[in-house]
């Protein structure tokens, strides 16, 4: 397995691989097996796979976690090397964002709601690296997790629009035996806010019963996982949400035949803030 710190070696990297498929796996690090079933996606489908572990400060907001976010770059390439990665970026902030660095690249409308509104500039951050990766790595696939569901709307959206020459890959969220989303910030929980931890999950199957059943009614599919939600004294949350999948605008009064939801949510364990989402039917995006 390779390791590339500069942008000399990434590109001499991909130069190898010339005409052969690339399947490209973004992280910031610290990975689990969500990261993990994302590789294994990508070692499947491509020639060549390209993982890149970079904690980007510009997604992060001035009041965010960047500085103790989560690292364990030994232990990352030794699970990477596992799943036979040929290349993992592992780039220097000097070498991504060097000090004359200029360039942002903003996705105007589906960055605006939900997370994009408690967390400003975090979509123009992941746009502008993403993009960067895109430009280095040149994929023929890039792998996304469905449990940021915003982030997979966005980068379709850009890919779109800047006519990136890829497929986008989403893989479905993998959780732990009792609901709770694996994610690197999972280690921030206290025990106590670990066993409340999957009242997400609780309440988003509480809104796909409902939904199941026939429920379209937003304010009350809205309800029912807030109400599972306030019930959990160490939780505070951020805000629950039933939007249309592409546009990820609320919905609001009934939800129209034929067109699917995005349920989502964040919530708050002390500092420690946690996202899911359930899309339906799958793959509605
Ligand atoms: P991160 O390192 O948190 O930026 O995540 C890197 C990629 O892994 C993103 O595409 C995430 O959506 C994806 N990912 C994170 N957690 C999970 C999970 N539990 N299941 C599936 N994909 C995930």
């Amino acid at each position: 397995m390779k390791i590339a710190q500069t942008i000399d070696a990434i590109r001499a990297a991909r130069e190898e691989y010339g005409l052969e498929s690339v399947g490209l796996v973004p992280t910031m690090g610290y990975l689990h097996e969500g990261h993990l079933e994302l590789v294994r996606r990508a070692r499947k489908e491509n020639d060549r796979v390209i993982v890149t572990i970079y904690v980007n400060p510009k997604q992060f907001g001035p009041s965010e976690d960047l500085s103790r976010y989560p690292r364990d770059m030994e232990h990352d390439l030794e699970l990477l090397s596992n799943e036979n990665v040929d290349t993992v970026f592992a780039p220097s902030d000097e070498a991504m964002y060097p000090a004359d660095y200029q360039t942002t690249v903003i996705v105007t409308q589906v960055t605006q709601p939900l997370e994009g509104a408690r967390r400003p500039t975090h979509f123009e951050g992941v746009t502008t690296v993403v993009t960067k990766l895109f430009n280095l790595c040149r994929p023929t696939r890039a792998y996304f997790g469905q449990k940021d569901a915003q982030q997979v709307a966005v980068l379709r959206q850009m890919v779109r629009d800047l006519n990136f020459n890829l497929e986008i890959v989403v893989c479905p969220t993998v959780r732990e035996k009792d609901g709770l989303a694996l994610s690197s910030r999972n280690k921030y929980l206290t025990a106590e806010q670990r066993a409340a931890a999957p009242a997400l999950h609780q309440s988003l199957r509480a809104a796909t019963v409902l939904w199941a059943q026939g429920e379209r009614n937003s304010d009350t599919l809205r309800a029912a996982m807030l109400d599972i939600l306030s019930a959990v004294p160490s939780a505070r949350v951020d805000y629950v949400s039933a939007a249309n999948p592409t546009t990820l605008q609320e919905y609001s009064d009934t939800v129209a035949a034929g067109q699917g939801i995005l349920f989502s949510m964040a919530v708050f364990f002390g500092q420690t803030r946690l996202i899911d989402n359930v899309l339906l039917p799958p793959g509605a995006e």
